[in-house]
């Protein structure tokens, strides 16, 4: 397959390059092969993107929402034709396993465009009366949206940014990790193809500056960003500072609490996904497992029975479970945070080593609260088992962390299943299941896991702002 683009960005409709800009190799994370060499955005290219975004967003928020969402729409079934290529392409991008990438990134991708080309015709405002007079509101588009995206789902992000933007009217310039930068351009070329005008949707490349760039820019109204809690206050203080909305998708260190009543086999299950797919590189993670003492050794036992049949390889291989770590720089600190945990005094059940980048499924019982293990994302396939006794100390242990991404409970009692749910501190949380995200429910943390929410009709506060206008009828009652 061809994985090197026509060119690194897409301004205004169309490929553009500009050699002048630092360059980009793009690594297949399976074999380390430069896949494609592409070029950091220079000045002349933000300027084009955000020229361009300026230029057309007006017009498209002019347009029926039922217009804006016909075309994304069409996106949507034009990445369902084509979802092998993509998927292969995105396998490409970040090492994550073809069946995984199939199964996962585009379609929820295609999601959130349906979701929100449906949703959009149903946005209308209120009307206030007022006795004689009264008041209507109408929810408007923010203006030009940047969207700054991980590498650990890069189509997904950019769909789950530009999704919500455009149907409510706004232009987006988008600027992924440079790290996966293949995907969005993809994005670009199919908004088009479905009808988008050109510059309603824009891609630059580059790393944290050229971010940075965009996110200054006055002409800019919002800023989205997935990433980690650090960029995040740097992005957050950027945007503040020209009074721009923001919606921050940050990290996490969620809990996973097993009560000794719950379902093994689902509850080792879902500690596996919530560990192991991706290869751990999730940020809504459980990756604090807190186990009760009464089950913790028959947990143990089938999570590492379970584990070993993992089937790590190929990526493009179909049998193939698990993949590589993103690159080697990602590879190395997840390794960096194995030796912590061994040197802390985690007791190694199953895993621990490096295969070339890949890094083994891995499982540390008897994990305290102080290690370094149970307090910092490790985005890697490193799963923490924690025991515990009662569930008010579980309930205070799993909030005693910066992080408030998500969590989940698995339990066979439902009463004290929404007790503990409610008692979390966690903007993402799940009962008896972990990790499932359909676009129907809104997604996002709290604490220091970010602002806002992606997905679900939440999503539409985050892309709009209500305009309030009042009508007077009579006569203006001025004192002089
Ligand atoms: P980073 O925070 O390193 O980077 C995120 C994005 O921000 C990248 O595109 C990066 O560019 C860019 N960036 C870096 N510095 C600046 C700056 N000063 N101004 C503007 N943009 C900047 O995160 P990673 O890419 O390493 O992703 C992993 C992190 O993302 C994890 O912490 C994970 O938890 C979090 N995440 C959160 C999700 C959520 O929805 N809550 C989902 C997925 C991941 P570049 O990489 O080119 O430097």
């Amino acid at each position: 397959m061809a994985t090197q683009p026509k060119a690194s960005h897409f301004v205004n409709g169309a490929y553009l390059e500009d050699t002048a800009g630092a360059v980009i190799e793009v690594i297949y994370p399976g074999t380390g092969t430069v896949i494609a060499t592409l070029h950091e955005a220079t000045p002349a290219v933000i300027e084009a993107a955000l020229a361009s975004a300026r230029a057309a967003q007006k017009d498209w928020a002019a347009l029926r929402p039922v217009e804006r969402g016909r075309i994304l729409n069409r996106a949507a079934a034009i990445i369902r034709e084509r979802l092998h290529d993509l998927s292969v392409l995105e396998t490409y991008d970040t090492g994550k396993p073809l069946q995984e990438t199939l199964a996962a990134d585009w379609p929820s991708g295609a999601d959130a465009l349906e979701y929100f080309a449906g949703l959009a015709p149903t946005v209308t405002g209120e009307t206030m009366p007022l006795g004689r007079d009264f008041v209507y509101t109408i929810r408007e588009a923010l203006g030009v949206c940047v969207g700054i995206g991980a590498w650990n789902y890069p189509s997904q992000i950019a769909c789950w940014k530009s999704a919500p933007a455009l149907a409510m009217g706004n232009a987006m310039v988008f600027k992924p990790s440079e790290v996966t930068p293949l995907g969005a351009l993809q994005l670009a070329e199919i908004f088009i193809e479905a009808g988008m005008p050109a510059g309603i949707f824009n891609v630059v490349q580059g790393r944290g500056a050229v971010g940075g760039a965009l996110v200054t820019d006055p002409r800019v109204d919002k800023v989205s960003l997935t990433g980690s809690v650090s960029t995040g206050a740097r992005v957050y203080a950027a945007a503040a500072a020209g009074m721009k909305h923001v919606t921050m998708e940050l990290g996490g260190k969620s809990p996973l609490i097993v009560f000794d009543d719950a379902s093994l086999e689902d509850a080792v299950g879902a500690a596996m996904l919530a560990n192991f797919y991706s290869s751990g590189q999730i940020c809504s993670n459980g990756t604090r497992v807190f186990v009760q003492k009464g089950i913790k050794e028959r947990f143990l036992t089938r999570l590492a029975e379970r584990t070993a049949t993992i089937k790590m390889g190929d990526p493009l291989d179909m049998e193939t479970q698990f993949g590589p770590l993103v690159s080697a720089l990602h590879h190395e600190k997840v390794m960096g945070y194995m030796g912590v945990a061994k040197a802390e005094g985690a007791r190694l059940i199953c895993g621990g080593e490096a295969v070339g980048q890949f890094v083994e499924p891995t499982v540390f019982a008897d994990v305290t609260d102080a290690m370094t293990l149970a307090r910092e994302e490790v985005f890697g396939p490193v799963m923490a088992v924690l025991d515990f006794e009662t569930e008010d100390e579980v309930v205070a242990r799993a909030n005693a962390t910066q992080f408030g991404l998500a969590a989940g409970v698995f339990t066979a009692d439902l009463t004290r299943a929404h007790r503990v749910i409610g008692a979390l501190e966690a903007g993402t949380c799940w009962i008896n299941a972990y990790n499932l995200t359909p676009v129907e429910a809104p997604f996002g943390g709290v604490k220091a896991s970010g602002v806002g929410r992606e997905n679900s009709r939440a999503a539409i506060e985050h892309y709009s702002q209500v305009k309030s206008v009042y009508v007077g009828l009579g006569p203006v009652d001025a004192p002089y």
